[in-house]
């Protein structure tokens, strides 16, 4: 299932990652991407791997009267890009709200926050790709964009399936085992998969996935992100494609913390999440995708 493409390999230096993060988000405006390109020189990221330093990324907003703070592992790849982008979504969201909303309002809620992270993770893409012209280069990254509709879109929506199942397991009365929940899990992963169509072939040891995915012992937080992806493809594309007022209206998203419903925060943004709207147009941007894959490939 993961996607390589032989020889290909991206590399983007500090730098090169800075000037894409600050120009991906150029159609935001000056607001915007001005406050990212001095946030570099103002020392709020952490870029690189060092001795002792935890993994990951994230974007610590919770300083309201600072500003926020950027914990990056950069390895100057795309992921790494990627990476930088999202989380510059994550510290501009605390920056627009804690500067426009009272304190108490400021901090903002999981469903709304994916949605900020993963806009700019669409602009990058946009970006990278026009830049890229070499045949293998643009299949890598294409490839790499279609994984992250597999991954967030499909996956975390068989993820919060499964969760579904295991509350209203107990909820019936249903004793949760080891083997109730394979069960369950390896049943879910055959139907996303097509196992018993021929598709993909699922070994009986995957079914024991679940153990290992710390959200399934929170509770109900997986399907937020399939929620955020669907809601930033369908803005971003308000966006790039110069929607009349829609940057303004996504700034004013970003500028209201927790003010308001998420939902209804959203909806001022015009992306209402009760539709299927937002769904159908995250689906004609995967397919966007697959289409040029297909041109690349002479299909
Ligand atoms: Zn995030």
């Amino acid at each position: 299932l993961f996607r390589s493409v032989k020889g290909v390999e991206m590399m983007f230096d500090y730098e090169k990652g800075k000037d894409l993060v600050v120009n991906a988000t150029k159609p935001l405006g000056e607001s915007y991407y001005s406050v990212v390109a001095r946030a570099f020189d103002e020392g709020w990221v952490d870029m690189y791997p060092s001795k002792g330093k935890r993994s990951g990324a994230y974007s610590n907003g919770s300083a309201y009267d600072v500003h926020p703070y950027v914990l990056m592992n950069y390895n100057d790849d795309f992921d790494g890009v990627t990476t930088l982008a999202h989380e510059f979504g994550h510290a501009m969201h605390s920056y627009l709200s804690n500067k426009n909303q009272a304190f108490a309002n400021a901090d903002y809620s999981i469903f709304v926050a994916e949605v900020a992270s993963t806009v700019n993770e669409r602009l990058l893409a946009k970006l990278i790709l026009e830049e890229t012209t070499e045949k293998n280069a643009r299949l890598s990254l294409l490839m790499d964009i279609l994984d992250g509709f597999r991954t967030t879109l499909f996956r975390q929506t068989q993820f919060a399936e499964f969760e579904l199942k295991i509350h209203e397991a107990v909820e019936n009365g249903q004793p949760l085992t080891a083997d109730v929940l394979n069960a369950m899990y390896k049943d879910i992963l055959y139907r996303y998969y097509g196992h018993n169509e021929g598709i993909c072939n699922i070994e009986d040891l995957y079914a024991v996935e679940w153990a290992y995915i710390p959200h399934f012992y929170y509770n109900f937080y997986v399907y937020q992100y399939a929620t955020s992806f669907t809601a930033s493809v369908a803005l971003g594309q308000d966006i790039l494609n110069g929607t009349p007022g829609a940057t303004d209206k996504y700034l004013k998203f970003l500028s209201s913390g927790s003010s308001k419903y998420p939902i209804d925060l959203l909806k001022e943004t015009g992306v209402d999440m009760t539709s299927e709207v937002p769904f159908v147009k995250a689906m004609e941007a995967m397919n966007y995708y697959m289409d040029e894959v297909e041109k690349l490939l002479g299909k």
